[in-house]
Parts: C-alpha cells; sequence; structure tokens
C-alpha cells in the first residue's frame, strides 16, 4: 500500500517548442515540421515524467494551447472579446467567446491520451476543462437562433464527450479542470454561480456510472498563471462545502500555498464524503523554491491527522504552466518539484505504515 500522488497537468513547454510555435504562427514553419516539435516535446516530457517515479503520469499539456481552451482548436465560430479575468499582480486573461450555433469541441481530450501512449509506460491521468468553465462563451447579449439552453445541451453532450474519449483511450484518472470555481464566489457572493457551475459539472458527470465516477477527479485552485492569483482571497469555507457535492471521487486541491492550512483541512475533514478522496497539493508551484522531501512528508502527516489515510492523497498545487506561453517556472524546477513530492510521499507513507 502507499498513498496516491498526481500532478495537476501542465508542464512548462521546452524553449525550443515555444520558438517553433512562434514560428509556425508566422507562417515560417511547415505543419509536420510543427507536428515533429510537438512531438519530440512529449516524448521528452513523459521521459522525464517516469524518472521522477510518479506513479501516474500526464503528457505535460504539451499539445495544449492553455488547460482550458483546448476544445476551441480551429473552430470558426469563435471570436477573442469573451470574459477577462484580472489576476492579483493586474495581468489579465481574456476568454473567448462564442460568435454563433451549435457548440462543438475541435478535439477531444482522448486524443492527447492517444498521443501519450506512445511513449508512456506508466498510468496516465488527462486533464479537461469543466464544462462550467466553457459555459462562460456564451455571450451575455444572447445569439439569435442559438438560445442558452440549447448550448448548455451541447455543451454537456460535448463535456462527456471529451472525458469518455479519455477513458476510451486508457486513461486511468480523468481530472476536470475547475479552477473558476473558487474565482465564481467572488464574481458573485451570493454563490448562485457557484451552484449554477456545481450544478452543470453534475449533469455531466450523471453520464458516469459510479465506478467511471471513481475516477473522474476535480482541480480546484485560485488559478496559477505567471506566478500569480486570481482567487486566493476567496475563503475555501466558501467553496468547499458545495464542492463536495460534485459526483466525483478525487478532488485536487491547493493547499501548500495557503495561509492556514489547519483551518482549510477542519472544513475538507468537516465536507468530504466517504467515497471521496483528496489530492493535497503539498508542492507550492508559485514558489520557485524546491521543496525537500521531509517538508512534503510533514505536511502529509499533518493532513493525517484531519483526513483518513485512506481518502488522503497528495499532489501539485496546481500545473506548472496552464497556459502555454507561461515560462515563469523552468522544467527542470518543475521535475525537481514533482520528485521531491513522490519521495516525501512514500516517506510519509512509511511512517504512517501503510
Ligand atoms: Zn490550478
Amino acid at each position: 500500500m502507499s498513498i496516491p500522488t498526481e500532478s495537476i497537468g501542465s508542464i512548462p513547454r521546452p524553449p525550443q517548442l515555444l520558438d517553433a510555435l512562434r514560428e509556425f504562427r508566422l507562417g515560417n514553419l511547415s505543419h509536420e515540421r510543427m507536428e515533429a516539435c510537438y512531438d519530440e516535446a512529449l516524448s521528452d516530457t513523459i521521459l522525464r515524467f517516469e524518472a521522477t517515479g510518479s506513479p501516474i503520469i500526464s503528457d505535460g499539456e504539451q499539445t495544449k494551447s492553455s488547460f482550458a481552451t483546448y476544445p476551441l482548436l480551429g473552430l470558426d465560430n469563435i471570436v477573442q472579446d469573451g470574459v477577462v479575468i484580472t489576476f492579483a499582480d493586474g495581468h489579465t486573461r481574456q476568454l473567448p467567446k462564442l460568435k454563433k450555433g451549435p457548440f462543438k469541441y475541435g478535439i477531444h481530450a482522448g486524443t492527447y491520451v492517444q498521443s501519450a501512449k506512445r511513449y508512456a509506460s506508466a498510468p496516465i491521468k488527462q486533464a479537461v476543462i469543466s464544462a462550467s468553465a466553457l459555459s462562460l462563451l456564451y455571450p451575455q447579449e444572447g445569439i439569435p437562433d442559438y438560445s442558452q439552453a440549447t448550448f448548455i445541451d451541447d455543451l454537456v453532450k460535448e463535456a462527456v464527450a471529451d472525458i469518455r474519449s479519455c477513458f476510451e483511450q486508457g486513461a486511468h484518472h480523468v481530472q476536470v479542470d475547475f479552477t473558476e470555481g473558487r474565482l465564481s464566489v467572488k464574481l458573485d457572493p451570493t454563490k448562485a454561480l457557484l451552484q449554477q457551475f456545481i450544478d452543470l459539472n453534475n449533469r455531466v458527470l450523471g453520464h458516469f456510472t459510479p465506478d467511471q465516477q471513481k475516477r473522474i477527479g476535480v482541480h480546484t485552485c485560485p488559478g496559477g498563471d505567471h506566478d500569480s492569483t486570481h482567487s486566493a482571497d476567496v475563503d475555501y469555507a466558501d467553496l468547499l462545502p458545495s464542492l463536495f457535492q460534485l459526483n466525483a471521487g478525487n478532488f485536487y486541491m491547493q493547499l501548500a500555498s495557503e495561509k492556514n492550512p489547519d483551518y482549510v483541512l477542519g472544513i475538507i475533514k468537516e465536507h468530504i464524503r466517504p467515497h471521496q478522496r483528496v489530492y493535497i497539493g503539498v508542492i507550492d508551484v508559485l514558489n520557485q523554491d524546491v521543496e525537500e522531501p521531509e517538508l512534503v512528508r510533514d505536511r502529509v502527516l499533518h493532513a493525517a491527522e484531519y483526513i483518513p489515510v485512506n481518502q488522503l492523497g497528495t499532489t501539485d498545487d496546481c500545473g506548472y504552466s496552464p497556459f502555454e506561453d507561461d515560462t515563469s517556472t523552468g522544467r527542470d524546477v518543475a521535475f525537481a518539484k514533482i520528485k521531491a513530492r513522490v519521495a516525501g510521499t512514500a516517506l510519509a507513507a512509511n511512517k504512517l505504515n501503510i
């Protein structure tokens, strides 16, 4: 027995890949050459991931433009002037907007699993974007002949197909990225928006059997981009009771960078349901210093004072590069942190005799 440990998903792209992308978008690089560059980054990432000793790996999202926008690949009914998200350091990210219906994904995440399988020997975890995040694509002013209700029906179908495609390609775990959960409380303190997001994501999860739901997880964090966050000031007490209503088996939760982990662990203890497992963040991805395995061990042992060990796992607080162009953390640092998490989690399991 051991304590499960998993990454969130993204690893910074190698500089050569970012250079190639720039040239490709300028029209200076052929499609074939671009594909070869993607492949090189993918195989190197998986090799290095497996070298950390991780029991389960991801493709590092090397070929996704971002954790949130990959389904829009190649779509011609999207424009760029959607909802703007402001981060604590003042920088912003603007989401795209749907121009006309019907809404269909340009790619399903199973495609990434299929590519990763060519290089991986460890089980693969695949992240997908939540239906609730993509629900923000529908413009406030509406779309003629394509109602919001019809859009949501199409979105649910596609989000289900996205998760299903991952399982079909053999993904061991699927993680739904729900970073807008915590943000929604900031946007709407009445929490009506949060409840709407929970209900929508449960509509998607309702298409899966209990056994499949056990292999589906949800990631929550205050958003990590260019070493800044968008909703760290939202109290976890406002999010977690609703979060655990999601019919998923696993919860990947930012915790290492929280100011008061005891407080959060207390709330988790109170609201986690018996069939759910929480993977607590033991690595602060916004800090360049690599954690010592002993620090990770102590964080796990501390969490085990609140959470039964058979419901405990560890993770990083967030992905290392959720957006393709975020190079605030280097690949070497990312892999060193993952290695420390794996080693520290094993030390804790040893200490707990499991
Ligand atoms: Zn995150």
